[in-house]
C-alpha cells in the first residue's frame, strides 16, 4: 500500500536544555504526543492525511449537517440554509502511522469531519467535529465513494487544503495545564532562560500545532470537559491553525534563513500547510471517554 511509503517522520531536533536537571518538578508532568506536522501534498485515499480525501463506503451516507442555525461570517452571517451542507474530511488517520494512539477494538482508521460552517453559542461559534472510527478490513471488502459531495456554502477558514502529514513522537509539558503555585514559578523560570538562552520554556517545551495526545495546544486558559458519566475526558487530538512550529520545527526543513528557534508571523518563513485561520489562530481541540463504551467526544474551541 502506497500509504505504508509515504509517511516519513520527521526529525525534532534535541530540546535546548535538560529540563529534568533545571526544573525536575515538571518531569512528572511530561506526556507523549504525535506532532502531525501537515504540509500541503497530494494525499490518497488510503493514506492518512488532514483535508484529504477519505476511506468512504459507496453506500455510507456522506455527513451532511442541518443545523438551523449554522452559518457563514464572510456572508454577514446570514443564516444557512435549510438544505444540509455536506461536511468536508478534516483528518484520516490509520493506526499504522500512529503507534502511540489508543484505537477501539476492532478500529484501525479514525476520521474526522465537520460542517465548514459556525455553529452555535452552545457549539462554542466554531464548526463541530464528528468522528468516525473504522476497519481498514472493513473497508476493502466494500465499494468506496469516488468522490465526496461538496459543501454548497462553507466559511474556507475551516476547510483544509489536503496535506499529507508526517506524524511524529515528540514529549512535551504543559503551557497552562498546571498548579497555579507551579505555573507562577515556571513563569519566572521562563523568563530567565529566554534572557539567557533565547527562548523561553513555552517556546522550548509545549507546542501549539497539530497532534495527537499530549496537552490541548490551548490558547486561552483550560476548558476541559467532564463526560456525562462523570469521568473527566482525555485529550485525544488538536487541530491548529498554527504549523509554524518554532523550536519544534523539524531538522529536514530547517533550510530557510530566520529557521531557529523563533516563531514568525512571516508568511515567507511559514511552511506550507492547510491554510485554516481558524478564527484568529485558534485551535479545535476534541476530547474523548473511554470509560463509557461508546467513546463519546466533545469539543472546545479557543482562539
Ligand atoms: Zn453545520
Ligand atoms: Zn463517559
Amino acid at each position: 500500500m502506497r500509504g505504508l511509503e509515504v509517511i516519513m517522520r520527521l526529525t525534532v531536533p534535541p530540546a535546548p536544555l535538560d529540563i529534568a536537571r533545571e526544573f525536575p518538578e515538571l518531569v512528572p508532568y511530561a506526556r507523549t504526543t504525535t506532532l502531525l506536522y501537515p504540509r500541503a501534498g497530494s494525499p490518497v485515499r488510503d493514506e492518512s492525511s488532514l483535508g484529504g480525501p477519505l476511506l468512504w463506503p459507496a453506500d455510507e451516507p456522506w455527513p451532511m449537517c442541518a443545523a438551523p442555525d449554522h452559518y457563514n461570517p464572510a456572508r454577514d452571517c446570514a443564516v444557512v440554509g435549510p438544505a444540509p451542507v455536506a461536511m468536508v474530511p478534516v483528518l484520516q488517520l490509520f493506526a499504522r502511522n500512529v503507534p502511540a494512539m489508543v484505537f477501539p477494538v476492532g478500529a484501525d482508521v479514525l476520521q474526522v469531519l465537520w460542517c465548514p460552517l459556525i455553529h452555535s453559542e452552545y457549539d462554542q461559534h466554531s464548526p463541530v467535529p464528528v468522528l468516525r472510527w473504522q476497519s481498514a478490513a472493513d473497508l476493502a471488502d466494500r465499494r468506496l465513494l469516488d468522490q465526496a459531495p461538496r459543501p454548497y456554502e462553507f466559511d474556507d477558514e475551516y476547510v483544509p487544503r489536503p496535506c499529507v502529514i508526517h506524524a511524529t513522537e515528540a514529549v512535551e509539558y504543559p503551557n497552562w495545564d498546571m498548579p497555579e503555585e507551579l505555573s507562577e514559578r515556571v513563569g519566572k523560570w521562563s523568563e530567565e532562560i529566554e534572557e539567557s538562552c533565547g527562548i523561553s520554556y513555552y517556546d522550548a517545551f509545549t507546542t501549539q500545532q497539530s497532534k495527537i495526545g499530549g496537552y490541548p495546544g490551548w490558547t486561552q486558559p483550560p476548558n476541559w470537559p467532564i463526560c456525562t458519566c462523570g469521568s473527566p475526558m482525555e485529550h485525544l487530538l488538536t487541530i491548529s491553525a498554527s504549523e509554524s512550529c518554532g523550536r519544534w520545527l523539524p531538522v529536514e526543513e530547517r533550510t530557510r534563513p530566520g529557521c531557529g528557534w523563533e516563531t514568525s508571523d512571516d508568511p515567507e518563513l511559514q511552511h506550507d500547510s492547510h491554510e485554516m485561520i481558524m478564527g484568529d489562530g485558534g485551535g479545535i481541540y476534541v476530547f474523548v471517554c473511554r470509560t463509557c463504551p461508546t467513546w463519546p467526544t466533545v469539543h472546545r474551541y479557543d482562539c
